[in-house]
């Protein structure tokens, strides 16, 4: 038979043939290195539907283990992390009570109330993602026919970078279990919580009933997060991960990446807070930016640029950074995230370039 379709050449890496760029704007970009592409390379796989992939096997059994959990599920993202879990834990009706700054109530287009038709309560938290016990005691409702059935706390650790007070979160969880209710801990980032605190991730999540790590985000995989409960919660999950269309077959080749992302890229987090530190410290010597140095925690900043006066008065900073191939977030507080991808030397270049557009 002819084949029509010619054999083109192989592709170069891509990690060689991008164009350099220093990406502020989140931790996502974050592409797999040559390591971890071998390591995906090597992956031993097999169908996930059927539970018949090692590496993927591999990945939720350890992942279960650092978080102390009995078991976890391998999922394509956060959000469906997340909307698992609201699903497994509340009826349609049953009401989720939330923080209005957390990434499950703004930044995952209502999926639970939409798809699982769960209702959302959402409480005020403070800028720092801070929200109190007494607020969620006041949220629940009462047992009346007039209100939704409160059924499930979300918590969220780090919100926007900020490492949440522990003791407040343990003191939200014992009134959740003192009033029947479930918790669900949204831990996008908690191995950033972890290295900043010094306590373990099983330390950071033993309260709570279930558990959502993201291995997209500081940890530099391509794609995925674990969701971990218990083993009843396992089950529901994996089933309502196969009505989403999240059941994926080889999906070792991306668990490979995780367990290396896990094995590899947890302590090295400490230079990501560190640069987020430096970053901060030498932007506050900047007349025109404003930041609050000592909210810096983890690997996040929020700054604030003033408009320039001089010649670039029509130009954005962030218009003007793209030239250099330095993304920034458009927005009167910008947030910066610091990452794998972001050396020293990109940090200081940046410094560079925001002087000069201030100076010109
Ligand atoms: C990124 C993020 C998610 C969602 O992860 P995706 O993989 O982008 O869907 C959920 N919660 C928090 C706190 C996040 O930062």
């Amino acid at each position: 038979m002819n084949n029509s379709y010619p054999i083109k050449e192989k592709r170069a890496a891509q990690t060689s043939d991008c164009t350099p760029n220093i990406d502020f704007r989140s931790d996502t970009v974050t592409k797999p290195t040559t390591t971890m592409r071998e390591c995906m390379s090597q992956a031993i796989v097999g169908d996930d539907v059927y539970g018949e992939d090692p590496s993927v096997n591999q990945l939720q059994l350890k992942v279960a283990n650092l978080l102390e959990k009995e078991a976890a599920l391998f999922v394509p993202s956060g959000t469906m992390s997340n909307l698992l879990a609201l699903l497994s834990h509340c009826q349609r009706g049953e009401e989720a009570i939330v923080g209005d700054q957390f990434h499950i109530y703004c930044h995952e287009a209502g999926g639970a109330s939409a798809l699982g038709g769960v209702v959302m309560q959402s409480i005020s938290s403070t800028k720092t993602g801070h929200i109190s016990a007494s607020q969620v005691a006041n949220a629940i409702r009462p047992d009346d026919s007039h209100f939704a059935q409160s059924k499930l706390i979300c918590i969220e650790n780090t919100v926007s970078g900020f490492v949440q007070d522990q003791s407040t979160l343990e003191s939200i969880a014992e009134l959740a279990k003192t009033k029947g209710l479930v918790t669900h801990l949204d831990g996008a980032r908690i191995m950033h919580a972890a290295i900043k605190t010094g306590l373990t991730p099983a330390q950071l999540t033993h309260s709570f009933d279930s558990v959502s790590l993201c291995l997209s985000k500081g940890l530099g995989s391509p794609a995925g997060s674990v969701l971990c409960g218990s083993q009843a919660f396992i089950k529901k999950a994996n089933r309502l991960r196969k009505m989403l269309g999240g059941g994926m077959r080889q999906s070792g080749i991306l668990a490979a990446a995780g367990i290396y992302a896990l094995d590899n890229n947890v302590q090295r987090l400490q230079q990501d807070h560190d640069l987020a530190i430096y970053f901060a410290q030498q932007l506050d010597l900047i007349e025109q930016v404003s930041i609050n140095v000592a909210q810096v925690e983890t690997n996040m900043l929020f700054a604030s640029f003033a408009p320039a006066a001089g010649k670039n008065k029509q130009q954005s900073l962030t218009a003007y950074l793209r030239q250099f191939s330095i993304s920034i977030a458009e927005g009167a507080t910008c947030r910066i995230v610091l990452h794998l991808e972001i050396s020293r030397e990109a940090v200081d270049l940046t410094l560079e370039k925001i002087k000069a557009y201030y100076q010109q």
